[in-house]
């Protein structure tokens, strides 16, 4: 009687037998069984009915392998019939008795007869004079009396659970939920302790936890006897389902019988090893157990009752982490749209950054800076975001855009602030001038009108759903602390300003693995003088323009250093896609134009000079280093100048540079050695030594090919998923979103690729790469840095190809540091 072979439920009765709790006399029908019984055998029912006492009422529950896959609501009160009621109508008055035989007629003849429920409508009548009623609309419908024989009631049931549990829709419907084609259903047959009679009676649910934050506290329902009756007589569906809160609290009113209870659930508690909901009914005083379950619980309050299972010894600290899915830490993490909150969608899109955020609908950044200068939150609407947007993102509650995937800047920005961000909401209108969005459905909603964003799920939802807070309490700290003891790959964050290297480092990143010092460059005092730089014509104004940006950078990088200070800190030269820097409409034209002293007209004929037909192929990363060598050779200086400065306050530092985009070796050589000399001139100009480690970001194919050429000239190789997904596929990471659900939805990717590493294509390059590099280089750290690096299963493809460790977003550093562990605990164990 042990899962799977007759299910959740059957083992769990089965062991609170064991630990001779008062549970009524059970039969468990395994999945062998109940197969056999939905394809037409039938087990001896008269012989299961022996088997319990004389006249006994019995009920049927379903018991599946995992509660959450569904299945048949249970069927109570088998065994009613004329003889019974004659029976109850001695013990629990006419009344009483002839409910509960009305409500197992109707339960019937919907649920097993499958007659229609409409039949009982029109019965007004209560007590006898309703059930006569009902005996007679059950015989005008099914053409039969009423079966009277429990075994023959008995059998009809098992029948029509077991069929139900094969349909076609029931066995989607769990599929959807992650059952296997052949998931079977075990039936558990009870006998019933009626919660009815002399002294306390009654019937409820107790559970030593609350199920929102985990924290102990006795909760729970009872109804006794006499309000199980009015529950009755209102028409509820069985008093076994009657869940009232009015109830008196049964600790004031039967202490004695109350601390039963609770010792009961603490012995289920510490044998079951998990906190259990126990259900019951009261005879006359007489506690039984009828059923237990696993308590609901929030995520905060899973990582909650885990920690105090493990720090009572009750399971071990391994199977606490084992115990709590990654992606529920996600949810601690962000504010979340409340579990039961109604939910009006509108929309959906690509789930770019997790959380929920509620605010009036803007249309442009500067918009978004007004609203929050006024203390309103809004949500930032734009067809896709750019640099220019970075204030009005940052200003945002949370970002939406039409265009855009897992990778878009929209998407890169949301997950590096933390701000929920839905992308590629293709199918939501965007009409800027009108200022309006409408939605698949044709509703339209203006400037000002509230809407929701959950980045969690990628939906859109109009007005101000309930939503819960992030919950960083102790508990997770304790969690994730005992994870850390298990993982066996390091985890790093991709960090570009101080206020993400702040976050990484509250969250116990390991380091930083990417800084996109580009993306330095993105706010609005900052983003004149980087296109001031990227149109210089001469190599003169160039290095005006570089020589406003040096300082600025080199106090960035000193004050990374000091945040992350003992740890390491990966620094990639600028990789921008020019468009990406470059203004898009006259206003941006115009400001340009006053910064740089030039007619529009000029600057127009430079931005359309500079324009590329395919920019994310263009003229960006290494290539950048190799055409305007000035750029690293500033960055170089920034960098060394950071680290000397740095290095007098405290630990040395050694920063790790990298370059981004490379294809070919000779792309290396030139760029490093022009590195070096700026090295070795900051050494002798400042009279100190210091190290640096150089690395390559390995994002093209060719790099993952030729990675055994490249690895000579490099002490670190980070693999860059994002772009070699682009590449590998030929997958435009800013254009895919619109046709990505239509691929998805058709099979012909499993999941977007941008989101969970394609490890058979992009994987075996990556694997290619690992292997050649290693051939000539043992020691060369390996790593990945691309947005994959949070996802559980590319973590799993990184620890298999033998990665030191993977780098994401700050926020899903602890995602991924629970990830990893899980995989070293699974390694060990098994
Ligand atoms: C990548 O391509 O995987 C990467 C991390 O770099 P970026 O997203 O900045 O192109
Ligand atoms: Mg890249």
């Amino acid at each position: 009687m042990a899962t799977p072979t007759h299910g959740g439920r059957a083992k769990c009765l089965q062991r609170l037998v064991r630990l001779e709790l008062p549970v009524p006399r059970t039969v468990a029908l395994s999945f062998d069984m109940v197969h056999t019984i939905a394809s037409g055998g039938m087990p001896d029912t008269q012989a299961l009915v022996d088997t319990f006492c004389d006249g006994a009422l019995l009920c049927v529950r379903p018991s599946s392998e995992d509660p959450d896959w569904g299945g048949p609501g249970a069927i109570l009160n088998i065994g009613m019939n004329h003889d019974r009621l004659a029976d109850l109508t001695k013990t629990l008055g006419p009344d009483a008795a002839s409910e509960l035989y009305l409500r197992f007629v109707q339960s019937f003849a919907i649920h097993v007869a499958r007659l229609d429920p409409d039949m009982f409508e029109e019965i007004e009548a209560t007590g006898a004079d309703g059930l006569a009623e009902a005996l007679r609309a059950y015989e005008d419908e099914a053409e039969e009396p009423f079966p009277q024989d429990p075994a023959v009631q008995l059998a009809e049931v098992l029948r029509s659970m077991a069929r139900a549990w094969e349909g076609t829709t029931a066995r989607l419907l769990r599929q959807a939920k992650g059952a296997p084609m052949d998931a079977g259903l075990g039936l558990v047959v009870q006998e019933m302790a009626l919660g009815l009679g002399q002294g306390e009676c009654g019937s409820g649910v107790l559970q030593l936890v609350n199920s929102e934050t985990g924290l102990p506290q006795v909760t729970g329902r009872y109804l006794s006897q006499s309000q199980g009756r009015e529950a009755l007589q209102q028409g509820n569906e069985s008093l076994y389902l009657v869940r009232d809160p009015r109830g008196p609290s049964l600790e004031e009113a039967e202490p004695e019988i109350f601390a039963t209870l609770k010792k009961n659930a603490e012995l289920m508690r510490r044998r079951l090893r998990e906190e259990m909901q126990i259900e019951f009914t009261l005879v006359g005083g007489q506690v039984h157990i009828l059923d237990g379950v696993r308590v609901q619980r929030t995520p905060r309050a899973a990582v909650r009752i885990a920690v105090r299972l493990a720090e009572e010894g009750i399971i071990a600290r391994q199977e606490a982490v084992m115990r709590i899915e990654p992606r529920a830490i996600s949810e601690l993490l962000h504010r979340q749209i409340a579990p039961d909150a109604p939910r009006d969608v509108i929309g959906s899109g690509i789930a770019a950054s997790p959380g929920a955020a509620t605010g009036r609908i803007v249309f442009s950044a500067a918009e978004a800076q007004a609203s929050h200068a006024r203390n309103e939150p809004c949500i930032l609407v734009r067809r896709e975001t750019s640099p220019e947007d970075i204030r009005g993102m940052h200003a945002a509650a949370g970002v939406l855009t039409e265009r855009g995937g897992m990778t878009s800047h929209a998407a890169v920005i949301g997950r590096g602030l933390g701000t929920p961000c839905v992308v590629g909401a293709a199918r939501m209108k965007l009409n800027l001038k009108r200022k309006t969005i409408s939605a698949g459905s044709g509703k339209v909603f203006r400037e000002g009108d509230i809407i929701t964003l959950d980045g969690t799920n990628g939906q859109i939802l109009a007005g101000a759903p309930q939503t819960v807070e992030a919950a960083l309490d102790d508990a997770f700290q304790v969690l994730m602390t005992w994870a850390d003891d298990e993982r066996d790959i390091s985890i790093r964050a991709n960090a570009d300003t101080p206020a993400d290297a702040a976050t990484a480092r509250n969250f116990a990143a390991q380091g930083i693995g990417l800084c996109r010092t580009e993306h330095m460059f993105f706010e609005a005092d900052r983003i004149t003088p980087m296109r001031e730089m990227i149109f210089a014509d001469t190599a003169e104004d160039r290095q005006a323009a570089l020589a406003i940006l040096l300082p600025m950078q080199r106090a960035d990088f000193s004050e990374l250093f000091r945040i992350m200070e003992g740890l390491p800190v990966v620094i990639r030269l600028f990789d921008p896609p020019l468009h990406e820097f470059l203004p898009s409409d006259r206003a941006g034209l115009r400001d340009l134009a006053e910064a740089l002293d030039l007619p529009v007209s000029d600057v127009t004929r430079r931005v359309d000079a500079l324009g590329e037909y395919n920019p994310m192929l263009g003229l960006r990363g290494v290539r950048l280093g190799i055409t305007l060598p000035e750029i690293y050779d500033m960055q170089a200086r920034a960098i060394f100048e950071a680290t000397l400065d740095t290095s007098e306050e405290g630990e040395p530092v050694v920063p790790e540079i990298m370059l981004p985009l490379v294809s070919a070796k000779r792309e290396v050589e030139l760029v490093r050695s022009r590195i070096d000399a700026v090295a070795a001139a900051v050494r002798a100009e400042r009279g100190e030594e210091f190290t640096y480690r150089l690395g390559v970001m390995v994002e093209t194919p060719r790099a993952c090919l030729r990675a055994g050429d490249i690895v000579p000239h490099s002490q670190f190789l980070s693999f860059g998923t994002n772009d070699l997904t682009q590449m590998t596929y030929g997958l435009s990471r800013d254009d895919a979103g619109r046709f990505m659900s239509d691929y998805v939805q058709q099979g012909v990717f499993r999941e977007d690729p941008f989101h969970m590493l394609d490890v058979e294509g992009v994987g075996e390059l990556i694997a290619i790469g690992a292997e050649r590099a290693r051939l000539v280089q043992q020691d060369v750290t390996l790593s990945i840095c691309g947005e994959h690096g949070g996802n559980p299963a590319s973590i799993a493809f990184c620890r298999a190809v033998g990665m030191d460790y993977v780098s994401c977003s700050p926020f899903r550093v602890p995602v991924a540091r629970l990830a990893a562990a899980q995989l070293a605990i699974t390694d060990k164990i098994s």
